[in-house]
């Protein structure tokens, strides 16, 4: 079979209304993009990160003062809204998503909802990038050179609260996130080190039926760690690319796609679902 007519729709792409994203990343590109690799959607999840929140957050309760570091910018939901509405007239071959993808959605439950309430989405990923460290919000990656392994371990006990604790979000982005930045370089990486902690946040997202996506920003996750997941009993796989320039959409999503066959995923009902077991 013609490989591009298996692709799977980018779950997990990111555009100039991003804050850390260039202003060269046009939807229209990514669209053209996604286009001529074949996919039969994209969804536009930009970061949703608080530097500023509400008392009724459980950041408040917690006794988090702030974010370090700080450059986190809202999202100009007007334009989003206006530049996703021209790209889904001009290009009626591909369906084109509006998303979030939330930063440690657990902490922020009522900033969230308020942002929602304004400006509703369709797709809305679960991302932890951030850890408590003295009273602030502190970007893992600083976290992880003085202790990789502790720090780690720490990470993956967090996505399992935020899976536990928030229900805002339909796939967990990036689960093992600070493996991109894995000290010595990721290539250095041991999954398997973590295999009980990466199966304690697998069983929580299969028992709340959301999806676990298979990042290709990231290096690439193993079958062996996919299928960790369908063990576990884990129903659904997306995929996201995690583009924050226009040419890395639906980036590795051939080898992406091997992957998760070979761990057991199949295409969903149709070439707009998640995959399924
Ligand atoms: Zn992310
Ligand atoms: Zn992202």
């Amino acid at each position: 079979m013609d490989r591009t007519s298996a692709r799977p729709p980018d779950n997990h792409v990111h555009t100039r209304y991003s804050w850390d994203t260039p202003g060269t990343s046009t939807m229209r590109r990514a669209c053209e993009r996604a286009v001529a690799e074949g996919l039969p959607a994209i969804a536009f999840t930009e970061h949703l990160d608080f530097t500023v929140w509400l008392d009724e957050d459980r950041a408040t309760a917690e006794g988090l003062v702030d974010r370090h570091p700080a450059q986190q910018t809202p999202i100009d939901v007007e334009a989003y809204a206006a530049e996703l509405e021209e790209c889904r007239d001009r290009f009626p071959e591909l369906r084109i998503w509006s998303g979030v993808e939330t930063g440690e959605p657990h902490l922020f439950a009522a900033s969230i909802a308020e942002h929602l309430r304004r400006a509703p989405v369709d797709r809305v990923l679960g991302s932890l990038h951030s850890l408590a460290d003295e009273g602030r919000l502190v970007g893992v990656t600083r976290l992880l050179w003085s202790d990789p392994a502790g720090t780690m371990r720490r990470y993956l006990a967090e996505v399992v609260d935020m899976i536990e604790s928030s229900d805002v979000f339909q796939v967990l982005a990036h689960c093992d996130f600070p493996r991109r930045y894995w000290p010595g370089g990721a290539h250095t990486y041991v999954e398997k080190d973590f295999e009980e902690e990466y199966r304690a946040v697998f069983r929580a997202l299969a028992s709340s039926g959301r999806a676990l996506e298979i990042n290709t920003s990231s290096p690439l996750a193993s079958a062996d760690q996919i299928r960790w997941f369908h063990e576990e009993g884990g129903e659904a796989v997306s995929f996201g690319s995690d583009a924050h320039q226009p040419e890395r959409v639906g980036d590795r999503f051939d080898l992406a796609v091997d992957v998760v066959e070979a761990a057991g995923f199949r295409p969903g009902r149709d070439r707009f679902d998640f995959w399924r077991r």
